[in-house]
């Protein structure tokens, strides 16, 4: 049971990121908290989070957006959804205003890039369908294992849903990876289990996907080993994440508890010959895992090879790498 509640923005619906992976595009959050409720969620630790089972939702977001976007010299290169919710929360308000504010950027002419773990309802579907070349896709997906989804993302899609919706996107012609993140210590990171979702993620046609381990904010800590007591994850999680390092990351200005740099390195390690096994490349999180990894795990898409393409044509058919595949 979700309350919404309503308000009306007053800062700028367009905002910039700090997150080096978003640095060329404009972010949007449509609500305040977010109706999945995944336990391990780093916008639960936020001072503005309106409490667990509460989504505050800004109603003059379509209208402030208007103005905003007609008042802009340049454009952001993408719009991304969202940093701190999901689009397709499980709430009718809030869906339709996400409709209404994906049909407004679509039209505008504006690419679309969005990570979800919810259900993407037909209407939406199909407004993402006819834009297909302008939008991109993350998938979030923990594991195939509808308990352990029930328990840490109680309120997202079923991973059976968010595999369909995978494979339909491709289908659709729309650019479409997984983000398998928070891979979970001691529940969902062993190999077997790590295989297996590989393996189901090749068959519904990805071929990348970015990875990250279980980073989590001082308070969510807590609070999950609270909440975890007296389940089957708590020990598994708890043993694990005992051990765990202190690690600045750049998606926060505090400090979070990760595994230690060690344990990660040689966990993407496997992941990496896990997925490659079964033709997907893997990008490693480098706003989260800032002392290992580099790059981009392309949460908002790839962009620049779009301009690129428009504006090289013949280059890039002469050098065969036309496709979007990284
Ligand atoms: S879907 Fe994303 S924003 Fe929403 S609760 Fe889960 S992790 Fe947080």
């Amino acid at each position: 049971m979700v309350t919404v509640t309503f308000a009306q923005r007053k800062s700028a619906v367009l905002s910039p990121s700090r997150l080096a992976c978003l640095r060329n595009v404009a972010t949007i959050n449509l609500t305040r908290g977010c109706a999945h409720a995944c336990r391990y969620c780093y916008a639960r630790g936020y001072s503005s989070y309106p409490g667990d089972g509460c989504v505050v939702l800004y109603t003059n977001t379509l209208e402030k957006l208007r103005t905003e976007l007609a008042r802009k010299r340049k454009r952001p290169q993408a719009v991304y959804f969202s940093p701190s919710c999901d689009l397709f929360q499980p709430v009718p308000q809030v869906l339709d205003l996400g409709y209404q504010v994906l049909a407004y950027l679509l039209g505008e002419g504006m690419n679309i890039a969005l990570l979800t773990k919810g259900v993407i309802p037909p209407e939406h579907f199909a407004l993402l369908c006819r834009h297909a070349s302008r939008v991109r896709v993350q998938i979030g997906i923990t594991t195939l294992d509808a308990a352990t989804a029930a328990c840490f993302e109680p309120h997202a899609a079923l991973p059976e849903v968010r595999m369909a919706q995978i494979r339909r996107l491709i289908a659709a012609g729309i650019e479409t990876h997984a983000r398998v993140d928070p891979m979970l210590p001691g529940i969902t990171d062993d190999p077997v289990t790590l295989d297996t979702l590989f393996a189901e993620l090749a068959r519904c046609g990805v071929i990348e996907s970015a990875i990250s381990s279980l980073f989590l904010r001082p308070t969510i800590l807590q609070v999950l080993k609270r909440e975890l007591r007296g389940t089957r994850y708590y020990d598994q999680l708890n043993t694990r994440l005992t051990a765990c390092q202190r690690l600045a990351i750049h998606a926060d200005q505090s400090t979070v508890s990760a595994l230690s740099q060690g344990v990660r390195r040689e966990l993407y390690q496997r992941v990496h010959l896990i997925a490659a096994a079964h033709g997907i490349a893997v990008h490693v999180c480098a706003c989260k895992n800032p002392d290992i990894a580099r790059g981009s795990c392309h949460i908002a898409g790839r962009w620049e090879r779009e301009q690129e393409k428009r504006d090289h044509p013949v280059l890039f058919n002469e050098m065969g790498i036309g496709r979007w595949q990284g």
